[in-house]
């Protein structure tokens, strides 16, 4: 049966060019995928370690399947928390230097959770306006008052701060990476202000986790804030290769959250094979620090290299690079046109970033090779010069 209006809806959109199909792959993850029979070289995955295809990880998957079967049958707080989960999550928290984690679904449900649940009417949420989709929602959950600065400017969260100078609580909410310019949140500007302000300090690793700090331990451990953040969100759906949110904080904030948080308490824990892949990677990255070498070696190469060509890269700072092309009509036409050089890399237009700054937006691994990153280079300069970008 037809929902009236629908139609109209999507016929509007593609009259704007914002209309898309899903692309079906035909192989696994990976730095070269098959697309319609084709091999194409992957620039937009967020698998930046290349963990979806560890040895490791897969071994420790295919074990907890045989030993525990393939789904955990229940919410956490039922009969859903396994050993499996419980290891997780002491393990997340010693990487994490905090004294306690806990999982959610996903890092959107993570901010969900988490936000709608420390945040009541008699507090206030400053929020910087490039935070990702999922603390939008979270905040959209909560009847506390929103404030929100522009991005990185530390006077106006300064003077959000002073207006809600009355409120019982502050969340001061950041990304630690932003995903549409690769930028780094200012997070010791932030830390130094919530403290003078007596605010907490809540920030979103989804795309900082495995990739900035130590064995990519995220954005605390990137600027040494130890001991200073009161809410850290991870992802384990990026580099961690599997899928999964989690928050390490104290372990009050953890036993409130398993009381409160709604994807905690009404959705069914991860698969065991799913916390025991989590598991295997949290170990793969503790011992070593060689994959993230290669993606910081691989990122500072490839970003190099597109500079010299005369592409803009915005503000980039992190593995996440743009390539900033302009309007939306001419960006999507440049991503399918850098598909059909073998390329993918997906196009971002307005209204997710201004009109003028259409992008493609590139992530780089640790898989690429440099024979990869040449390929892609030498694809971008050919697409580049028909646009006359370069
Ligand atoms: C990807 C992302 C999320 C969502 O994480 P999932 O585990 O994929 O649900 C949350 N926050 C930020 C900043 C992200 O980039």
């Amino acid at each position: 049966m037809e929902i009236k209006g629908l139609k109209d809806e999507l016929a509007g959109l593609k009259n704007e060019g914002r209309y898309q199909s899903l692309k079906i792959w035909e192989t696994g993850s990976g730095t070269w995928m098959e697309l319609n029979g084709r091999k194409v070289l992957q620039m937009c995955s967020n698998n930046y370690l290349g963990l979806t295809n560890h040895p490791e990880l897969k071994q420790a998957a295919t074990e907890a399947i045989t030993k525990y079967g393939v789904g955990s049958g229940s919410v956490r707080t039922i009969v859903g928390t396994l050993d499996i989960h419980d290891r997780l999550e002491n393990e997340l928290a010693r990487f994490k230097n905090t004294e306690a984690a806990l999982v959610f679904p996903s890092g959107f449900t993570a901010n969900q959770g988490i936000l709608s649940s420390i945040l009541g009417e008699e507090d206030a949420v400053i929020s910087d306006e490039l935070n990702h989709a999922s603390i939008i929602d979270g905040i959209r959950l909560t009847k506390a008052i929103r404030k929100v600065f522009k991005h990185k400017d530390m006077d106006q969260l300064e003077a959000a701060l002073k207006e809600s100078a009355d409120c019982r609580r502050r969340v001061v909410v950041t990304d630690g990476v932003f995903s549409m310019d690769g930028d780094i949140a200012p997070l010791p500007d932030i830390v130094a202000l919530c403290e003078r302000y007596d605010a907490i300090v809540y920030v979103d690793d989804a795309h900082a986790s495995g990739v900035l700090g130590k064995n990519g331990k995220g954005s605390a451990d990137h600027y040494g804030l130890h001991g200073r953040i009161h809410v850290q969100v991870g992802t384990l759906s990026k580099a961690i290769g599997a899928v999964g949110g989690y928050m390490a904080g104290s372990q009050s904030l953890k036993d409130y959250l398993i009381h409160k948080a709604r994807p905690f308490l009404f959705s069914t824990s991860q698969p065991p094979s799913v916390a025991a892949t989590c598991l295997a990677a949290i170990q793969v990255l503790s011992f070593s620090q060689h994959l993230l070498d290669r993606m910081w070696n691989n990122t500072a190469y490839f970003r190099d290299r597109l500079k010299e060509i005369g592409f803009d890269t915005g503000i980039s700072e992190t593995p996440i690079i743009p390539v900033i092309i302009g309007d939306p009509a001419r960006t999507s036409r440049f991503s399918e046109e850098l598909l059909e050089e073998g390329v993918s890399a997906t196009g971002i237009v307005y209204p997710t970033v201004a009109m003028d700054k259409g992008r493609i937006r590139m992530i780089v691994t640790a898989s690429h090779t440099t024979g990869d990153l040449d390929f892609a280079l030498d694809r971008l300069t050919e697409v580049g010069r028909r646009f006359g970008l370069v």
